[in-house]
Parts: structure tokens; C-alpha cells; sequence
């Protein structure tokens, strides 16, 4: 099969024949017909990632057909139509007894623990635990949308940020989650203020549901801009781009008891990010994270999809081929990007 591989952290990938991945006994291979781009991907080719071992296939959110089933699988079959959250839970650990399969003790991550989908083909652990039916009418695009970004985004918003009809919500980074989150908060109810340096992911902002947006190039302050917005602040605040700065300015722009949500990754050298805790102890914050969503939660979000509630469709703005897929990961780091890249391994 054709993939993109990775010999050292940020090196060039290259597109390449490799050999075809094999299911485990409680696995599937997936034929990957869409897979997105998401930032994550960008911090594991950076070496940011523990988890991976050179050299590398990344990709992460997935929708496709099955190809193989191993062994032990029983509830899928050759030819369906799937899509799985990026932590790939093993089904037995006392997370997972609890139905919390996205803090999985066990859990594999395709792109992270081992090859990812910017291949033609990818192994999926657990199967039985992990898979999701992509609804009927649903685009492969729109599907691997909620492998991450869209999921993650929904889990934040709606099951830690638990967000109101009504409350203000304050979106700080207007990439894929960013975006998705604010289609979310917006179907909610929610007043969202969105926040981002480029005007580009502002306009889809506003496009996706947010009644204010903020230019945080030209906003030095962007959590006094919110909490004026907002009288006072946000009541739900999310970091989705994952930088000391937006993650501050997220805890700074909320109101008294409200909630921070943890969502982009924060690696850093020492492995800790400031946080302004004296504000969260005067205000009673709560300050949560948010780490994708378990397979069994999706059919509420599966329904809103269906019902035409959320768009995930709509959040595509451009689909790639393979080979277009080393560059497009590379530029993720230098330009702001605004909306989603979509890579169609067979195209
Ligand atoms: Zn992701
Ligand atoms: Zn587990």
C-alpha cells in the first residue's frame, strides 16, 4: 500500500510503498477513504509525541470500509462502513469498566502507538469496542471528522463543558476542533465569541454559529475583550489551539464559577504549562480536560448529525491526495490555516 512515512522528526515525509498492515485477533484493517488533517498529527512529525517510534505513518481521524477482520471480532463484518475515536480503547481496564473507553489505561492511538492513516490501509485494535457505523448518507469526509476534531470538540462542549442554552461560551483557536466546537456551542444555545490572529478562521467562525469574534493579532488582551464581551466573562472557555497564551487567556476571559476546557495538546519541554490558579481559586473556576470521546457515547451527536442539527460536512475546505499530504502536514506548523484538509488516500 501506499503511505506517508517519516524517518526523524521533522524531516520531510514521503509518500512510499509499505507492506499491508494485518488485523490483530480482536482488530480490523480499515481501506481509508478519507482521513483529516489535524494538528496533532503536526506536534507527533515535531517529536512531541512519547508514544511514537521512528519510522512513522501519522494520521489519526479516519472514515472508511473494512477490509479484514480478525479472529475474534463479532460485530463487524467485510464491507461496512466505519469510523473510530483516535484513542482506541481496550474494553477491560477499570476506565473502561466505567465507560470512560477515552482515558483508557490500555488504549492504542492509530498515527501515535502505531501506524496511522495517511496510508491506504490502517489496523484498528479492539474492534468490537472501538468502531462506529458511519450513518447512511454520510460522507467519508464528514465521517473522519468525528475520529477527533469533531468528536473532541463535541465531548468538551457538550459532556465536560456540560454548556447551556443561553450561557456564553468563548472558543480561544478557530482550527478544526476550534470550528467544530463552535457549530456545537452555537447548536446549543450558546453566545459564542470566537478567538483567532487569522481573519480567514474568524469569517468561518462567524459562518459556523458565533455571535462575536475577536482578532487576537490585534487584540493584546483578548480575555479583557471577552470578559467585556461577555459581561463579566464566559461561562465556558475553551483552549482548542493548546498554548500557554490561549490557555491562560481562556482561564483569564471566564466569569466567576466558570468552566475552562482543556482541549489542544500543551507539549512543552518541561512538560508543564503555567495556569493563573489564584484566579481560579478566587472565582471557584473549574478547570477540566477534555481527551476525545468514547465509542459508546457517539449516538446523541450520530442524531444531531442526522437531524441536520450539526454539519461536520460543512467544516471541509479542502481534500488532498497522498502525495500532497507530506507538504500540506508541513505547512500545518508555519501558516494559520483556516478550516479542515481532508486527505483521500486513493484519489
Ligand atoms: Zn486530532
Ligand atoms: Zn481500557
Amino acid at each position: 500500500m501506499k503511505a506517508v512515512v517519516y524517518e526523524q522528526y521533522g524531516d520531510p515525509a514521503d509518500v512510499r510503498d509499505v507492506p499491508d498492515p494485518h488485523p490483530a485477533p480482536h482488530g480490523v484493517t480499515v481501506r481509508v477513504e478519507a482521513t483529516g488533517l489535524c494538528r496533532s498529527d503536526w506536534h507527533g512529525w515535531q517529536g512531541h509525541d512519547p508514544d511514537i517510534a521512528l519510522p512513522h505513518v501519522p494520521g489519526h481521524e479516519l472514515a472508511g470500509v473494512i477490509e479484514s477482520v480478525g479472529a475474534r471480532v463479532t460485530n463487524w463484518h467485510p464491507g461496512d462502513r466505519v469510523t473510530a475515536p483516535f484513542v482506541c480503547a481496550c474494553g477491560t481496564c477499570e476506565a473502561c469498566a466505567a465507560g470512560d473507553q477515552q482515558v483508557c489505561a490500555r488504549q492504542t492511538q492509530p498515527g501515535f502507538t502505531h501506524w496511522g492513516t495517511f496510508a491506504q490501509y490502517v489496523a484498528l485494535d479492539h474492534a468490537d469496542v472501538n468502531l462506529v457505523a458511519i450513518p447512511d448518507g454520510m460522507s467519508f469526509a464528514a465521517a473522519a471528522s468525528l475520529g477527533c476534531r469533531f468528536a473532541t470538540a463535541f465531548r468538551a462542549v457538550v459532556q465536560r463543558g456540560r454548556v447551556a442554552a443561553g450561557e456564553w461560551v468563548a472558543v480561544h483557536g478557530c482550527g478544526g476542533v476550534g470550528l467544530s466546537a463552535v457549530m456545537i456551542a452555537a447548536a446549543s444555545g450558546a453566545r459564542v465569541v470566537a478567538v483567532d490572529i487569522s481573519p480567514q478562521a474568524l469569517d468561518l467562525a462567524r459562518k459556523f454559529g458565533a455571535a462575536e469574534c475577536v482578532d487576537g493579532a490585534s487584540t493584546p488582551d483578548t480575555a479583557a475583550a471577552i470578559r467585556e464581551l461577555a459581561g463579566g466573562g464566559a461561562h465556558v472557555s475553551l483552549d482548542a489551539l493548546g498554548s500557554p497564551a490561549t490557555c491562560a487567556a481562556s482561564v483569564n476571559g471566564l466569569r466567576r464559577r466558570g468552566r475552562h476546557i482543556q482541549v489542544g495538546l500543551l507539549p512543552s519541554l518541561s512538560g508543564t504549562t503555567p495556569v493563573p490558579m489564584a484566579r481560579a481559586i478566587g472565582l471557584e473556576l473549574e478547570l477540566l480536560g477534555s481527551h476525545g470521546m468514547a465509542a459508546h457515547t457517539y449516538p446523541p451527536m450520530l442524531e444531531l448529525v442526522r437531524s441536520g442539527v450539526l454539519r461536520p460536512d460543512l467544516l471541509t475546505t479542502s481534500t488532498i491526495t497522498l502525495d500532497e499530504a507530506p507538504a500540506a502536514l508541513a505547512a500545518m506548523g508555519t501558516a494559520p490555516g483556516a478550516g479542515v484538509t481532508v486527505i483521500e488516500p486513493w484519489r
